[in-house]
């Protein structure tokens, strides 16, 4: 019989939750397995899973993409996380590729890793900032992931002679993951509510079984269990001069064509929506004016909650959910006050500036960098200035052009890449900082060029290079080195994920991060050759961060300019093997980052007086 918590929908249709849960069995090829032959209702259940105690919000997009639903989908996931809830957010791709590695940056924007050594959609980086929370696999899923299990499921026998299709094995695969993620929750509790989010817009063919799943989850689940969002685009064309609506019903209407009544509309405009516009969308969606919102661009992402929580979006989300009781209103006003603490740094008039260089190789792609972006404005905004960064095509640098290229800048980031295109370009801005104290930050290949450089001018290896740019290098400073990646029993040919960085005490680093062992996240094939080492220290540098345990150089640094021989000391020379951009964090600013802006804030503004986070000329005895 249905319980009282079944839907009078589910109820019509005679759909009765236990039977749903006896067609289904526990684990993961058993619920496929013995999913009864003569039931449609293939849905499998983890074990365990209580219906009612988690509940989702699933955000779609119409109209267009790139609209921001992840920006909207975290912020509205912070302000239930204030609340005390847990959150745990998800992303679903439509593409076939099974993770995001293969992508191409200039094509997709950055790959984003988690510490699990997830590849995914730099999307998973604005939910960890937003949120403040650690991701992992569970979060980001992929219709190549999703075909990938069932083919390998089907050819283990897992479907017992049955068909296997779209409905409702694949989208009983999607509300599986979307299950075990509530279970699992932020990794420390279950969550209260999963967010949702589908890449793409809803009419795309490719996202369309996802869709299909999310109607079902929330007929399964029942009333007061999903919320549906339609996040729609609210056009402005300048020969008309006013908001139209109609391609934004449009849009909702094709929400509801898949048999999904959204609960709640977000119009995305330039300016704020007008009271008309508003209205018609209500009208035609069948959502009441309350829960149609304007969401038209803000000054800063960050203060997306904030507007969120004071026009009541949060509110209506939890009245759909039924959430109010779970509320935890002193929690919420002590992290709000935090981050409106960060709100009112950012909104504060900033009297200084400075210009950071950033030598990418797709200068133009800027979501290439995005997380670089968002560390370097954390930074700024922590030490009260405008960081402006200066895109400089890596491609286009040779030694004679630097100094006038790089003659704005108060610091330069030598980022991460792949490929030889552009690397003598890095190299040779990693010299000219070098050389002349400008403040420098390598990061990854960063690191690797900064090496390569050392070796060639400083230590005398003329032809000092990576086996990834030259093969039959001679003097190969940076290379591959499978043995190692056999000791740590990594996957693949790449070093993915969240390591252990042991600190040298008295160093550069020690002074930034404060601690003896620090864990960040890598993705790298190539490493400094230890063969090297020795001679590379010998000329001056120091590898202050190394893996615990291996001899896998993860940090180097050049002494400041009165502890060091010569033409060796520097105010900031910095790189790490690994990318601390992706743990930038918008209330916890990434510290090697600090370090680089307090540097370029003391050589533009040097009356300006001692910057905290700058090393102080007797870092080298702080420990
Ligand atoms: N191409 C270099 C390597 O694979 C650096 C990678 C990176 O910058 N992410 O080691």
């Amino acid at each position: 019989m249905p319980t009282s918590r079944d839907s009078k929908a589910q109820r019509a249709c005679g759909v009765d939750w236990s039977e749903v849960e006896r067609s289904s069995g526990s684990s993961l090829l058993a619920s496929a397995g013995h999913a009864r032959a003569e039931t449609e209702l293939y849905s499998p259940i983890p074990d365990g899973y209580r219906r009612g105690r988690h509940k989702y919000v699933a955000v779609l997009g119409t109209v267009m993409s790139g609209l921001g639903k992840g920006i909207f989908a975290s912020s509205v996931a912070k302000l239930l996380k204030d609340k005390g809830l847990v959150v745990a957010p998800i992303k679903m791709e439509g593409y076939l590729n099974v993770d995001a590695g293969t992508l191409n940056p200039f094509r997709h924007g950055e790959v984003f890793v988690l510490d699990d050594g997830t590849e995914c959609d730099m999307d998973l980086g604005t939910y960890e900032r937003v949120l403040d929370q650690n991701l992992t696999r569970r979060n980001f899923v992929t219709a190549g992931q999703i075909y990938r299990e069932i083919l390998e499921r089907e050819r283990h026998g897992g479907y017992l002679g049955r068909d296997v299709q779209m409905i409702p094995h694949v989208t009983g695969e999607v509300k599986r993951k979307i299950r075990e993620l509530a279970m699992y929750g932020d990794g420390s509790a279950p969550a209260d509510v999963v967010f949702i989010e589908v890449g793409g817009t809803v009419g795309d063919y490719e996202n369309g079984f996802y869709i299909e799943a999310l109607r079902e989850l929330a007929f399964e689940e029942g009333e007061d269990s999903v919320c549906f969002v339609a996040l729609t685009y609210i056009i402005e064309p300048e020969a008309i001069g006013e908001q139209k609506s109609k391609a934004a019903q449009l849009g909702i209407k094709r929400v509801m064509e898949a048999g999904i009544q959204p609960h709640i509309i977000a119009c995305r405009a330039t300016r704020r929506c007008g009271p008309t516009v508003l209205e018609k969308i209500a009208m035609f969606s069948n959502v009441p004016l309350r829960r149609v919102f304007s969401m038209h661009d803000r000054p800063s992402v960050y203060s997306i909650p904030e507007s969120m929580r004071q026009e009541g979006l949060d509110r209506e989300i939890l009245s759909v959910l039924g959430l109010h009781e779970r509320i935890d209103l002193a929690h919420e006003d002590r992290a709000r006050e935090r981050w409106m603490s960060y709100i009112r740094k950012i909104e504060a008039p900033k009297n200084k500036t400075v210009t950071i260089g950033l030598t990418g190789k797709y200068a133009s792609v800027r979501d290439a960098y995005a997380s670089i972006v968002k560390t370097v404005e954390h930074c700024a905004t922590h030490l009260e200035c405008t960081a402006k960064l200066e895109w400089i095509e890596s491609t286009e640098l040779v030694d004679q052009n630097i100094p006038e290229r790089l003659a704005a800048c108060d610091a330069v980031i030598v980022p991460g890449g792949f490929g030889s295109r552009g690397v003598e370009g890095k190299i040779s801005a990693v010299r000219h900082c070098r050389t002349t104290g400008l403040p420098f930050l390598g990061i990854c290949l960063g690191f690797q060029c900064a090496v390569i450089e050392f070796a060639r001018h400083v230590v005398g290896l003329k032809e000092a290079n990576s086996t990834e740019f030259d093969p039959n290098c001679p003097q190969a400073v940076i290379s591959e080195l499978p043995e190692q990646k056999k000791v740590e029993q990594l996957g693949g040919t790449m070093r993915l994920g969240g390591q252990d960085v042991a600190i040298q005490p008295g160093t550069l680093a020690h002074y930034l991060y404060g601690k003896d062992l620090i864990r960040h996240r890598f993705r790298h094939r190539y490493e400094v050759d230890p063969l090297f080492i020795e001679r590379l220290e010998a000329g001056g540098m120091i590898f202050s961060g190394r893996h615990p345990q291996h001899p896998i150089m993860q940090i180097l640094e050049l002494p400041a300019p009165g502890e060091a021989p010569e033409g060796i000391g520097h105010p900031f020379f910095f790189a790490a093997q690994f990318h601390p951009e992706l743990l930038g964090r918008p209330l916890r600013p990434e510290p090697c980052f600090m370090g680089l802006l307090a540097a370029a804030l003391q050589r533009k503004h040097p009356g300006a007086g001692q910057v905290r986070w700058a090393r102080s000329p007797d870092a080298a005895k702080v420990d």
